[in-house]
C-alpha cells in the first residue's frame, strides 16, 4: 500500500487536531490513561466541569454526536463513491423492559431513515435482552422476535445490518440468533452480517462450520471479521472463575487466526467486511484483491471513527470499499465504548506514533 498524506486531517479544526494530539500523547503514559479512565466513572462525570471536559475531548474524538440528525450531517459531509458508513447506536446491555423497548425503537428509527445506499446499521444484541437470558445460552422468544423484526425491516429497506460481537459468555446465545437471521434473510445476498472475533480460540472452527453449512443449505454467510475488543475482561473472568481463557494465548496467535480466517473468506468469495486497523492484515487482503482479476465488491474494510484514518485514507485512494463505523449516543451510555477505545489506543503504539507524526505535520503546515 502507498503512503497517506497529512491531508487526511484537513477536515479537523486546529482545536480538534490539538485535542487529538494531546490524547495520543497522553495514551503513552499509564498514569494519564488511569486519569482518563477515572474521569469516565459516574462519580466524576456527575461534576459538570468533568463531563464538559470529556464531552469536548475523548467523546468528541470517538463519537460523532448524540442524535440521528448529527449522524446524518456527518455522513452527508463525507459522501464519496467508495465510502460507506456503519451507524452504531452506542448502547450496551439493558436493565429494564423499557430500556429494551427504547433501544429497539432507536434501531427501528435508524433503519427507517431515508439514507442513501451508503449507510448500514449496527446492532448490539445485549441492548435487546437481559444479562441472565444471554448468559443462559437459551434464546428468549422476545429477543428472537425483536431481532427478527429489525432484520425484516432492514431487508425490506435494503439496508445491511451488522450484528456486533460482545463478551464470549454472551456469544453462544448471540450466535444462535444471528445464524437464524442469516439463514432466513440472506437467501439472495448477504444482508445480515455476524461478527467473528478471531482472538477466540474456537472462532476459526466456527467460521469453517458456518461456511460449510452455508454451502450445504444455500444461504449467503455475511461476515464481519474482527480480532476482538474484550481481551482484559475475558482473561480476568477466566482467572476469577478458574477456567481456561477462551482467548488465544498471544497476540501472534490472534494475528495468525485473523489472517487464516481472512484467507478462508477470500478463497470462498463470501461477503466479508474486514474490520481492522492492522496494517499487515489490510495489506494481506488488499494484495489479494489487487491480484484477482476483478474488484470484488463483496469485500470491504472498516475502521472506527477517529482511528486509523491515515491507513484508511490510503485504502480508499486504492478504490476499495471502505466503511467508517460511526458511533453516536449520550455520553453516559458511551462509557464502555470509550474505555475500550482508550485501552486500544494505549496498545497501538506504532499506529499512534504514525498518527502523531501526521497531526504534527498538518499543524506545522497550518500554523507556520
Ligand atoms: C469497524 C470495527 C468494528 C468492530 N466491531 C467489534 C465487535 O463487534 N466486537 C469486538 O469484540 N470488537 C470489535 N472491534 C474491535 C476489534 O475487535 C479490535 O479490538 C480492534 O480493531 C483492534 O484490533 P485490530 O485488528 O485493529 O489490530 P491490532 O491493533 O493489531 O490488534 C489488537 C488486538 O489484538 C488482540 N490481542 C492483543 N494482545 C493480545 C494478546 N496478548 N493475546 C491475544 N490477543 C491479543 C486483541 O484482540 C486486540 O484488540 C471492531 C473494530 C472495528 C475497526
Amino acid at each position: 500500500m502507498g503512503k497517506a498524506t497529512s491531508s487526511v486531517f484537513s477536515r479537523y479544526s486546529n482545536f480538534e487536531l490539538l485535542v487529538k494530539l494531546l490524547f495520543l500523547l497522553s495514551t503513552r503514559s499509564k498514569f494519564f490513561i488511569r486519569i482518563i479512565e477515572k474521569a469516565l466513572t459516574p462519580k466524576f462525570l456527575d461534576r459538570r466541569w468533568v463531563s464538559k471536559l470529556i464531552q469536548n475531548t475523548v467523546y468528541r474524538i470517538f463519537l460523532v454526536g448524540e442524535t440521528i440528525p448529527e449522524v446524518r450531517d456527518y455522513t452527508n459531509a463525507r459522501n464519496a463513491p467508495n465510502k460507506k458508513f456503519m451507524v452504531d447506536y452506542c448502547v450496551e446491555g439493558a436493565q429494564t423492559e423499557s430500556d429494551i423497548r427504547a433501544n429497539f425503537d432507536t434501531y427501528s428509527d435508524l433503519i427507517n431513515q431515508q439514507w442513501s445506499d451508503n449507510v448500514a446499521v449496527v446492532i448490539k444484541p445485549s441492548s435487546l435482552s437481559f444479562d441472565e437470558e444471554l448468559l443462559s445460552g437459551e434464546v428468549s422468544t422476545q429477543h428472537m422476535d425483536l431481532m427478527d423484526k429489525l432484520c425484516a425491516l432492514a431487508a425490506s429497506k435494503g439496508i445491511l445490518l451488522f450484528i456486533d460481537a460482545e463478551q464470549s459468555w454472551y456469544q453462544g446465545t448471540i450466535h444462535k440468533i444471528e445464524m437464524e437471521m442469516i439463514r432466513k434473510y440472506n437467501r439472495q445476498s448477504a444482508i445480515i452480517f455476524a461478527t467473528y472475533q478471531m482472538y477466540l480460540k474456537d472462532t476459526l472452527n466456527i467460521l469453517k462450520r458456518d461456511l460449510e453449512e452455508s454451502k450445504k443449505e444455500g444461504f449467503h454467510l455475511g461476515v464481519k471479521m474482527v480480532r476482538g475488543a474484550y481481551l482484559e475482561s475475558e482473561n480476568d473472568r477466566a482467572l476469577q472463575n478458574g477456567y481456561e481463557s477462551p482467548v488465544c494465548e498471544s497476540k501472534e496467535h490472534t494475528d495468525t487466526s485473523f489472517n487464516e480466517g481472512a484467507q478462508l473468506a477470500l478463497d470462498d468469495s463470501i461477503s466479508v467486511c474486514f474490520a481492522t486497523h492492522n496494517q499487515y492484515s489490510c495489506s494481506l487482503v488488499s494484495d489479494h484483491l489487487l491480484k484477482s482479476a476483478s474488484q470484488d465488491y463483496k469485500v470491504s474494510f472498516a475502521h472506527l471513527h477517529g482511528m486509523a484514518e491515515d491507513l484508511y485514507s490510503t485504502l480508499s485512494q486504492e478504490d476499495f470499499v471502505i466503511y467508517t463505523y460511526v458511533p453516536f449516543g449520550p455520553i453516559r451510555q458511551s462509557i464502555p465504548y470509550l474505555l475500550r477505545r482508550i485501552q486500544e489506543n494505549s496498545g497501538v503504539q506504532n499506529q499512534g506514533k504514525q498518527e502523531t507524526r501526521l497531526i504534527l505535520k498538518e499543524l506545522k503546515q497550518r500554523l507556520f
